[in-house]
């Protein structure tokens, strides 16, 4: 019988469910294997009781995503989070520093804040439950998703990429961001999506989380030299890792 799969959406865009529908290569290969039993942002029907593998984009927000995510664990052998929001907590995140209440009361105003309920500080699946698998990324790249997907039904061990993003670009040939002055945080982040951003022109912000093997006093000195000041880099590195492990925050 082929493995039940379900894909749960808890605090995002969907943007990643949306990614997963442009796999099309892989797309067909993918759904023969399987039996993609629930599928939240593409299919009608409700969350069946037995599954195999639970895919969970987004971030946890509310005291409902963690009654969610206690039953996918107690019924999937695995669980497999993808994008910035479900690995780092991602956007979501940001909010959890500072005063969360003063936030639910900016967006829905007194009122709203007060009815609001069950409303807890942003975090990544990890914090609640055992995450098997990672796609990291925001969104994710579509192969990567695949050749996890893969491992998780060959019930193969997690693989992620450690390697900072550097590695990769300077095998690619890209011209440096630093040649240009401008911050790039290629140097402190997890590698695994070929440099995508530096190829089509743009700096890394470090969506796919900080590498095992960043060395942010390393980057925070060699910025600093360059007139960048280290709360400028937290700064910018907070915008996808708020509640991340940084070293020497
Ligand atoms: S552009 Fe960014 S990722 Fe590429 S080598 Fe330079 S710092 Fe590293
Ligand atoms: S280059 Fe950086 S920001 Fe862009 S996809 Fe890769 S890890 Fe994410």
């Amino acid at each position: 019988m082929a493995p039940r799969v379900v894909v749960v959406g808890l605090a995002s865009d969907f943007g990643c469910q949306v990614q997963m529908t442009n796999i099309e290569d892989h797309l067909l290969d993918v759904l023969g294997v399987i039996d993609l039993a629930y599928w939240q942002l593409a299919s009608s029907g409700h969350m069946p009781e037995d599954y195999d593998v639970a895919i969970v984009e987004g971030a946890v927000t509310i005291e409902e995503h963690v009654r969610t995510l206690e039953r996918l664990r107690r019924t999937a052998s695995a669980v497999i989070a993808i994008g910035s929001c479900a690995v780092t907590g991602g956007i979501p995140a940001l909010a959890s520093a500072g005063d969360l209440e003063a936030r639910y009361g900016c967006v829905y105003g007194a009122e709203g804040a007060a009815v609001a309920c069950g409303r807890i500080s942003p975090k990544p699946v990890h914090a609640v439950i055992d995450v098997d698998y990672r796609v990291p990324g925001c969104p994710i790249d579509t192969d990567e998703f695949v050749r996890v997907l893969s491992r998780a039904l060959l019930g193969l061990a997690d693989r992620i990429d450690d390697e900072p993003l550097c590695a990769v670009c300077k095998m690619k040939e890209n011209v440096c961001f630093f040649e240009r002055d401008e911050v790039c945080l290629g140097p402190i982040t997890r590698s695994g999506c070929g440099a995508r951003c530096v190829g089509f022109g743009r700096p890394c912000t470090a969506c796919r989380g900080l590498s095992p093997e960043a060395n942010v006093d390393s980057l925070a000195e060699l910025l600093g030299e360059r007139g960048v000041a280290r709360a400028d880099l937290e700064h910018r590195i907070s915008l996808y890792n708020t509640i991340e492990e940084v070293p020497g925050r």
